[in-house]
């Protein structure tokens, strides 16, 4: 049975853009393999937590439809999924591998440790725990009792060669003696990442740790960890760290990297998934346009590549249009409808959709197009089509009004006709009446746009100017 799972740290705003691509392919794993999908959460660095992080990365994750089988919110069989909900059973754990001899009490204050790690780097050494307390204290509990501050460290064996195999990368060799002494339970009481995360990927039975590769040099400090326990290791798998199209790491400077933050823009779900099912693996025939269940189907995660794919910004503006033409008019009404919170009529949104559906990339392009259809725009003709020469609004208006089938060919019609007439020329008799109407230079196509609007609003747009 296939258990994959995603621990993000509540720390940030909402889940990264990377975290999701990560629980998109653990998923992806899971499903194609009718295995399990969990979500934990690993909240022990306190300093860091984010008041309703939690929650936001939960709600993401259900916005995306990336469903899990357990977590935090769901429960199941090895609740609970929340890491400080755990601490228990770490401290358990701590205690075990102290009376293995596989890790020891530290009592070392701040001040002790700076310094020993001053003189290393001063002796180009490289900086890590001298084990003073391995070597000198023999009976930690008195200490303990006296209520001295202490924290659990791992004895990291010496003179080893740690070996994994990573499904995309192959072998990764570390050396034990490059490995400091690794705490991990802090002085707070809570366990540090390396702990909390070997003994809950066991006891969840998480069968493939699926993440980034920014966790590669954590992993040895795992594997030493599994073995002083005497457990199996899980199968890993590093995924490659997405990168900007100039390869930089993703950062907030050059893309914004909140998944939420796409959701405001009016990306949609399905496109973004397929955007980054592409990040690191091609589909077989090379198709670029593809849902999660072909993914699913298709893929595999000895396929994957461990360069860093670049999240390019202008590409998912471009897929995620290409998903806006493939959905039907009426799911693209409802969709608008509801990313604008339900503020504007639906049956008016409905009428609009055609006139946009191949204008716009994300849903957040609707309103700055259509708004004039809402609200009465704000005119300003200076410097366009034929300026401020208010008399042709006016004659316009006259010939509009003459018009009885309020259909968009024949207002097209007799304003070509009335454009000739005047001697005015195309374009800018259209950029006027254009403005005049919509307040704007770009709009959707102007005739379907005045016959949606209606004779009567159009009539009195034009008589306001
Ligand atoms: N809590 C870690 C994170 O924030 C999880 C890393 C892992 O998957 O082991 O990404």
């Amino acid at each position: 049975m296939v258990r994959t799972r995603i621990a993000p740290s509540p720390t940030g705003h909402d889940i990264h853009i990377g975290n999701l691509y990560t629980a998109l392919i653990n998923w992806t794993y899971a499903r194609k393999h009718n295995g399990q999908f969990i979500i934990r959460v690993e909240d022990t660095d306190r300093e860091r937590l984010v008041e309703g992080a939690e929650a936001r990365i939960l709600s993401t994750f259900k916005a995306f439809g990336l469903d899990y089988d357990e977590g935090p919110d769901l429960g199941g069989l090895y609740a609970p999924y929340r890491q400080s909900d755990r601490l228990k059973i770490y401290h358990k754990h701590a205690k075990e591998l102290v009376e293995k001899g596989h890790a020891y009490y530290c009592f070392c204050k701040k001040e002790r440790l700076d310094e020993i790690r001053k003189k290393q780097i001063s002796e180009k050494k490289i900086p890590r725990y001298d084990r003073y307390c391995l070597n000198n204290i023999k009976i930690p509990q008195e200490l303990i009792d006296k209520g001295e501050k202490y924290v659990i460290r791992l004895k990291v064996p010496e003179n080893r060669t740690i070996i994994f195999n990573d499904v995309i990368r192959g072998e990764i060799k570390f050396e034990s003696n490059n490995i400091d002494d690794q705490i991990l339970i802090k002085s707070d009481g809570y366990p540090t990442y390396h702990m909390a995360v070997v003994i809950d990927d066991y006891l969840m039975s998480i069968t493939h740790v699926i993440r980034a590769e920014e966790w590669i040099p954590s992993t040895p400090k795992h594997i030493l960890l599994y073995e002083a326990f005497g457990w199996p290791f899980p199968i890993y798998a590093h995924l490659p760290i997405l990168r900007n199209p100039d390869k930089s790491k993703l950062s907030k400077r050059k893309n914004p990297v909140f998944a939420s933050w796409y959701l405001e823009q009016g990306f949609l779900p399905k496109a973004m998934l397929n955007f980054l099912a592409l990040m690191g693996w091609s589909h077989p025939e090379q198709k670029e346009i593809f849902d999660l269940n072909e993914f699913k189907e298709k893929f595999e995660l000895e396929d994957m590549q461990p360069v860093g794919p670049a999240f390019d910004i202008v590409k998912l503006e471009w897929m995620n249009g290409e998903y806006i033409r493939r959905t039907p008019n009426d799911e693209l009404r409802t969709l608008i409808y509801e990313f604008y919170l339900k503020e504007y009529p639906e049956d008016l949104i409905t009428k609009t959709v055609p006139l946009i559906k191949e204008r716009i990339k994300k849903l957040s392009d609707y309103l700055p197009l259509c708004e004039f259809f809402f609200k009465e725009p704000e005119v300003d003709l200076s410097g366009v089509g034929t300026g401020r020469d208010l008399s042709l609004p006016q004659k316009i208006h006259d010939e509009l009004e003459k018009i009885e089938d309020w259909k968009a060919d024949v207002i097209g019609e007799k304003m070509q006709e009335l454009a000739k007439r005047e001697n005015v020329k195309a374009g800018d008799f259209f950029m006027t009446l254009r403005v005049a109407i919509t307040g704007k230079k770009i709009s959707p196509p102007l005739n379907e746009s005045m016959e949606i609007l209606g004779k009567e609003k159009c009539l009195e747009r034009l008589s306001k100017i």
